[in-house]
């Protein structure tokens, strides 16, 4: 019997690998403590997180949290930037703090766009397109170039990243330019800047990304381990029966926090320091809190002195969409995508142009039903055009009963669509009059 799923379109079937082999978690075991779920949590388009229960912890009990993305100013805004403008505008909307970058170092170093066209690419595509989504003043929008403690940041990173490392990830080999590797960094340092002392400092952030994002998530991660003074940590083979043992070590904080360090833990516990490191034996029945305890007061010193302290950046894994031809959506193939700034004529004829889930004949059609998981239109509807769920399930239930006729689908999408973009559009022109009560970091450059 075939069961009816009006999200089976997204069938994370193909991103089964990145749960078994990279430990992305699944997103469905968080969504009930949600309270009012974006569409792209309830129809399971966000299928994966790594952290994010540190996001949600922060978003229930109403303490400071933030969300941020970047977008390369190369190319034309389309439907999949949107979705993570959406996602960084949802968690605005829950008292998050919103951070957007306009990765313009990026596309400047490695797609050899000038200064000037990054500025202009970056306002009139990405940063008009968000507040026309509903992005709301006190969002920290800037260019990469234009803000200082990005690029220091940057630089302080790539002190714990070597060539390996960034070569396996990015495929950078000897032909690859010194800054196209410096943007890579800066990436790293777009993620970890919500939690630099400006923003105020330590708090769980969330980087919505497309599934195939995540090993710049693993390496940012990584690097804010790596960048963290102290690591503290129970070893197994000292389970003492005079209490709990737990080491904290570093390479790199200077003595003066180690010794603040100690004098804090003294007063607590038994310690002591040897050269870059410190034992602790504790004398507790509640192991759990205590080392929590350990590791907000070496957070605490971190930070006193002058260090990072960095949480691990949550993510989410939100689907793709396939291009309107099947197949992959491709900006060198304006047919496969839906631009922002499309004309609604022409976004209505990509949309009748478009790949269906469709049978050969309309008396095919009408007797098996059509085929909505492999129908471009319907996700067209399920991502982004049809918000009521109960409406999309009825789409759902007709096309897979033969009730619907693709030709009158088609036609009703084009029109949903056309509606969309014509509003955007309308939408994007207020935006402009609004930039004023934004604080841009432009780029410096020019
Ligand atoms: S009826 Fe609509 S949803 Fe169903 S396959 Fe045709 S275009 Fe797609």
């Amino acid at each position: 019997m075939t069961t009816l799923d009006p999200w089976g379109a997204v069938k994370i079937d193909n991103y089964s690998k990145l749960f078994d082999e990279f430990g992305i978690s699944k997103f469905d075991e968080l969504l009930g403590k949600i309270k009012n779920p974006h569409r792209y949590m309830r129809r399971h388009i966000i299928f994966g997180h790594r952290s994010y229960d540190s996001v949600l912890d922060a978003m229930l009990s109403g303490k400071p949290f933030a969300a941020m993305s970047g977008f390369m100013p190369s190319g034309h805004a389309h439907l999949g930037h949107k979705m993570v403008m959406e996602e960084i505008i949802w968690h605005q909307q829950q008292e998050g703090d919103a951070f957007l970058a306009i990765a313009d170092m990026e596309a400047h170093a490695v797609r050899g766009k000038t200064w000037k066209e990054c500025r202009e690419y970056g306002i009139n595509e990405y940063i008009l397109s968000a507040i026309a989504f509903g992005l709301e003043p006190g969002a920290h929008i800037y260019f990469q170039s234009g803000s200082n403690s990005v690029r220091s940041l940057a630089f302080e990173l790539g002190i714990k990243a070597n060539l390996s490392e960034l070569s396996a990830i990015y495929g950078f080999n000897g032909e690859t330019n010194i800054a196209h590797m410096v943007s890579a960094l800066t990436q790293s340092a777009d993620i970890l800047n919500p939690q630099s002392e400006e923003f105020g400092g330590p708090k769980p952030v969330v980087i919505p990304v497309g599934a195939d994002q995540d090993p710049h998530i693993r390496l940012t991660r990584g690097l804010a381990e790596k960048i963290n003074w102290f690591n503290a940590f129970i070893p197994d083979t000292e389970k003492s029966p005079h209490g709990l043992h737990i080491h904290i070590y570093s390479k790199s904080a200077p003595q003066e926090a180690f010794e603040a360090l100690n004098v804090i833990f003294r007063k607590k516990w038994k310690s002591n320091f040897h050269a870059g490191h410190i034992d602790i034996l504790c004398n507790t029945s509640n192991v759990d809190e205590t080392f929590e305890d350990v590791k907000k007061i070496t957070k605490d010193i971190e930070l006193k002195y002058g260090g990072y302290a960095f949480m691990p950046p949550a993510s989410t894994y939100h689907k793709f969409m396939t291009g309107l031809q099947g197949g992959k959506m491709s900006s060198s193939i304006p047919e496969s995508y839906i631009a922002l700034m499309d004309k609604p004529e022409d976004g209505a004829k990509k949309v009748m142009r478009a790949k269906t889930g469709g049978r050969v004949t309309v008396e095919e059609q009408k007797k098996l039903g059509g085929e909505p998981d492999k129908c471009t239109v319907y996700e067209l509807l399920l991502y982004h055009l049809v918000e009521d769920d109960n409406e999309l399930l009825e789409v759902y239930k007709d096309c897979m009963g033969g009730m619907r006729a693709c030709g009158n689908c088609k036609k009703y999408t084009a029109e949903l669509m056309s509606g969309f973009l014509k509003e955007h559009q309308e939408k994007r022109e207020l935006a402009r009059e609004m930039l004023g009560e934004f604080e841009l970091q432009v780029t410096k450059i020019i």
